[in-house]
């Protein structure tokens, strides 16, 4: 890869020049004063990121998985039942990790590009009683924006804790964990919060920390135990320094210019720049006569587009791409991987990456053998550049 190739995976993701300026600083102390200050900062600044005001921020070493693992350990124990709702590959995993932990699972599944309707959980929610429900807000293998808000208010109305994986959306979508009623959510540094990638990044609501509280047993890894955390988070907020495993000085450092920014454009306003990039890359697909694998535009991530292949062309076109400066990813759902492709569109993205990576596109497109009108999806994008930022979907 060259330097000046441009990353439009869905994470890691390009970084503002004043995150990679913070990660190449000098490594210093975890009890250094100033580190304790901007670790501090950082915990403060997440509570407003993700919209919870009483939350208890969570950061460590590892990433979006060792967040779901985090999140899932402090709220449920061997014995309970958790309703996974599924819209990709992603919902399995946070299956996957519930299973390890002795909980029963039941999938509330809907067909590859749709998420379920809120009937249909209200449903399965009568049912069976069950603990916690888990939503993936973006589920970055097919692109699907699950919606949270109602989802969450059903699950409550059912008694059950709502857990959300942010990993693709928070810092991105519109994303309201109190008032949207969501217990805990989780997120990692590599994907919408602009950071590199290395650290898990969680938010506690005072009901999952009542949940934790509540467990028979203290969760069997040591590491994951929101418990040994707490009184670490709450130092550091104090500016006071405590120690219960290192944290990765050089990444909270990184994180820290980003969380600045993002708080500095604000998060409406950043999820409002998301949504307007989505609509661009969407005029983008239309124009090349390419499908998303979501169907209906309000299950759209505003985070990352996942479109099928067109007739006649297959994975051979990420490498194509590729070669034209451009990183995209392939598919990652197991069913249907060899039969689309993604790209992020997240973080400091701007216009100028929306058309470098449609021209890349086309030009990969023609070099395939695909009758492609060249421009035409950076033109119809173009339209959506020049306007005003959109407020639906
Ligand atoms: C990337 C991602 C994860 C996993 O994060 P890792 O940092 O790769 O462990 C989990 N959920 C979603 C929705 C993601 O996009």
């Amino acid at each position: 890869m060259s330097e000046l190739d441009l990353l439009m995976i869905p994470g890691p993701i390009e970084l503002e020049p004043a995150v990679s300026r913070a990660l190449s600083q000098k490594t210093i102390s975890h009890l250094d004063p100033a580190f304790i200050e901007t670790f501090g900062a950082v915990l403060a600044q997440l509570r407003q990121i993700f919209g919870a005001p009483l939350g208890v921020p969570f950061v460590a070493a590892g990433g979006g998985t060792l967040a779901m693992e985090v999140a899932c350990a402090n709220v449920a124990q061997p014995g309970d039942s958790v309703l996974v709702i599924n819209t990709g590959y992603f919902c399995d995993r946070i299956a996957k990790v519930l299973e390890r932990l002795g909980v029963s699972v039941e999938h509330l599944r809907a067909a590859v590009g749709e998420a379920p309707e809120p009937a249909q959980l209200r449903q399965a929610l009568e049912s069976g009683a069950y603990k916690a429900v888990t939503i993936t807000h973006v589920d970055t293998s097919t692109g699907v924006r699950a919606p949270v808000r109602e989802y969450a208010a059903i699950a409550h109305e059912a008694g059950a804790l709502v857990i959300v994986d942010g990993v693709c959306s928070v810092g991105g979508e519109e994303f309201h964990q109190a008032s949207w009623g969501v217990d805990v959510a989780f997120t990692a540094s590599q994907k919408a919060l602009g950071a590199p990638p290395g650290l898990a990044v969680a938010c506690f609501g005072p009901k999952a920390i009542a949940a934790r509280r509540a467990l028979k047993r203290a969760p069997a890894s040591l590491y994951l135990d929101l418990e040994e955390w707490l009184p670490i988070f709450e130092a550091y907020e104090a500016r006071k320094s405590s120690y219960f495993a290192t944290p990765a000085v050089n990444l909270i450092t990184a994180l820290a210019a980003s969380t600045a920014l993002l708080l500095l454009e604000g998060m409406s306003a950043r999820a409002a720049r998301h949504r307007w990039i989505a609509h661009a890359f969407r005029a983008g697909w239309q124009a090349l006569g390419l499908h998303t694998l979501p169907i209906e535009p309000t299950h759209m991530a505003h985070t990352l587009s996942a479109i099928y292949y067109p007739k006649g062309i297959d994975a051979s076109l990420v490498a194509a791409v590729r070669e034209e400066g451009v990183v995209v990813a392939a598919g990652l759902h197991p069913d249907l991987k060899a039969t689309y492709f993604r790209v992020g569109h997240m973080g400091r993205i701007r216009p100028s990456d929306v058309l470098a990576t449609l021209g890349a596109i086309e030009r990969a497109m023609v070099r395939l053998g695909a009758s492609v009108e060249l421009g035409a999806a950076t033109s119809s994008a173009q339209r959506v550049l020049a306007g005003r930022m959109p407020h639906a979907d």
